[in-house]
Order: structure tokens, then C-alpha cells, then sequence
């Protein structure tokens, strides 16, 4: 697509013989133009919350003699100061599996362990708005792969169903099998994304609605960490939905097969 930048190089190594080395630059050019779009768009993010903290001490100092005053800025301090730690564990999370082999070793994966683990540490956010969370029967799937990193993707997908869903809607995780694909589902009844945003929700700091990515306590960096995740195990993440009714998010991993789990007892051969 579009002009290729080739960087050529020519050494005459005798009297009859050119070498010529051709070098596509075209990729090494595109990797640092995104990763300079990164950072601008990286200080550019961190100069919020750290603004707003700075401008909240200082009403902070002037409201000394009104207790209830900072009580209530030092409320908003600490939600900003929350707002800035997950920015950072999320740009360091992002900045690690943008290198290569980020995947580290694989080792067999429990998918129902993972999908356990992301929803128990969604339960809080869940239960403080009584969003239910549903997860579907044990599949007894599992997969090579990184648990930790399926823990974060599958868990920023349900944290993003109770952050974008109303007051006392469900959320469904479900597991399955599809051929040599596995496929985890997050299905919830929220607010929906515009047909028009849901191929770009998945590039860094795209956010909908930007003041209720804000309420919400997002960052914009949550599915693009799924996205890479999701790449980095050999699948993708695709989302369907619909404005008002809700939204689905799917990832689809290759199953690549484990001997261990896959043999049923009757296959074994004495
Ligand atoms: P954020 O931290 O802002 O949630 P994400 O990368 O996780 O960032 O998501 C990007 C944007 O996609 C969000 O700001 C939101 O507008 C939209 N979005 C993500 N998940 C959902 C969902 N389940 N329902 C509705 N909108 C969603």
C-alpha cells in the first residue's frame, strides 16, 4: 500500500562483481511513526490527571480551615491518583507486549481458571452497581498460552460490560469450542457502541464518549491490551453490538492441542 521507502547499498567486490543489498524500510518507518504517536499521545494522557492533581492541592491549601471541603478534595485527589496508577500499569502492560516474545513461556492454560479469576476480580465494580455476572457451565478447555495475560484480557472485557452497562443488567462470560478455535465470550445488555467507533475501540486511548470513558475510570488502553493479547496467542478480538441493547466482545484463540488434557481415558492405549 501506497510508496515503499527501499534503502539500497552497493559494494563492488571486484572487478566483475556488484553486491547489492535492497532494504525495505517501509515497515521500520511505519513501527516509529506509531511508536512516536505513542508517546505524544502517552504525555499528552498523563497531563490530565497530574494537572488536576496539582490544581486540587493547591484548593486543598486554601480550604485548610474547612475540614469538610478537604475532605471532600482530597476524595477527588485519590480518584485521580487512581485514574494515573492505572494509566501507567496500562502503558507499561501495553509497552511489554509490544515486545517481540512478550508472550514469555507458554504453559498448558485452564481457560475456566482464567475465566474464574478475571471475574472474581471484576466482582467489586459488579456488585457495587448489582450488575450480575453469569458465567457459563465448565468447559474443561485449555490452551498453551500466558495465564496472566489471559487473565487481563478476559478481565478488561468484563470490566468494561459493568462500566458500560446500567444499573441491575447482566453480564455473561461463556467458553467454548468451535473446531480448533476457542472462543471466549463476553456478552452484556449496556449502552452499545455506534457501528461508526466499533472498528477503532480498539486503538489506543480511542474512547466513545471521552466524559464517560472519564466517570468510568477508563484509560482507552484496556482494548488494545486485549487486542494484543489476543494477537500474541495466534487469535483476534472482534466485537458485535448494538446501540441501547449491548455488546458482545469475542476473542478467538487456536487450540492448539495439549496432550495431557486432550487424551480421554478410553483413548489411551495400554
Ligand atoms: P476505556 O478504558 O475507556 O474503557 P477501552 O480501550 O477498554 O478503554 O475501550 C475503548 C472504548 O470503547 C471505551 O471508551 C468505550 O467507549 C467503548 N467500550 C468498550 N467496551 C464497551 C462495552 N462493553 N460497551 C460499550 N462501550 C464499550
Amino acid at each position: 500500500r501506497g510508496t515503499s521507502l527501499v534503502q539500497v547499498r552497493v559494494a563492488q567486490v571486484s572487478d566483475r562483481h556488484l553486491v547489492v543489498l535492497a532494504e525495505d524500510l517501509t515497515q521500520a518507518r511505519r513501527l516509529e511513526a506509531v511508536r512516536r504517536d505513542f508517546v505524544v499521545n502517552v504525555s499528552h494522557e498523563l497531563k490530565t490527571p497530574v494537572g488536576a492533581l496539582s490544581l486540587l492541592a493547591e484548593t486543598v491549601q486554601d480550604a485548610a480551615d474547612d475540614p469538610e471541603a478537604v475532605r471532600r478534595f482530597a476524595g477527588r485527589m485519590q480518584s485521580e491518583a487512581q485514574r494515573l496508577s492505572s494509566l501507567v500499569h496500562e502503558i507499561i502492560e501495553l509497552s511489554r507486549l509490544q515486545v517481540a516474545g512478550a508472550l514469555g513461556p507458554l504453559s498448558t492454560v485452564d481457560l475456566d481458571a482464567v475465566v474464574a479469576e478475571a471475574v472474581d476480580r471484576a466482582r467489586t465494580a459488579a456488585t457495587a452497581k448489582s450488575v450480575r455476572l453469569e458465567v457459563g457451565g465448565d468447559t474443561g478447555v485449555h490452551l498453551f498460552g500466558n495465564h496472566d495475560l489471559l487473565v487481563t484480557a478476559v478481565r478488561n472485557l468484563v470490566d468494561n460490560a459493568v462500566a458500560y452497562s446500567g444499573a441491575a443488567s447482566h453480564v455473561g462470560i461463556g467458553v467454548r469450542e468451535v473446531g480448533d478455535l476457542v472462543e471466549i465470550a463476553v456478552v452484556d445488555q449496556g449502552i452499545g457502541i455506534p457501528a461508526a467507533d466499533q472498528e477503532r475501540v480498539f486503538e489506543r486511548f480511542y474512547r466513545v464518549d471521552a466524559a464517560r470513558s472519564r466517570e468510568t475510570g477508563g484509560t482507552g488502553l484496556g482494548l488494545s491490551i486485549v487486542k494484543h493479547v489476543a494477537a500474541d496467542h495466534g487469535g483476534d478480538v472482534t466485537v458485535w453490538s448494538q446501540p441501547g441493547r449491548g455488546s458482545t466482545f469475542t476473542i478467538r484463540l487456536p487450540r492448539v492441542p495439549d496432550e495431557r488434557h486432550d487424551q480421554h481415558p478410553h483413548d489411551q492405549h495400554p
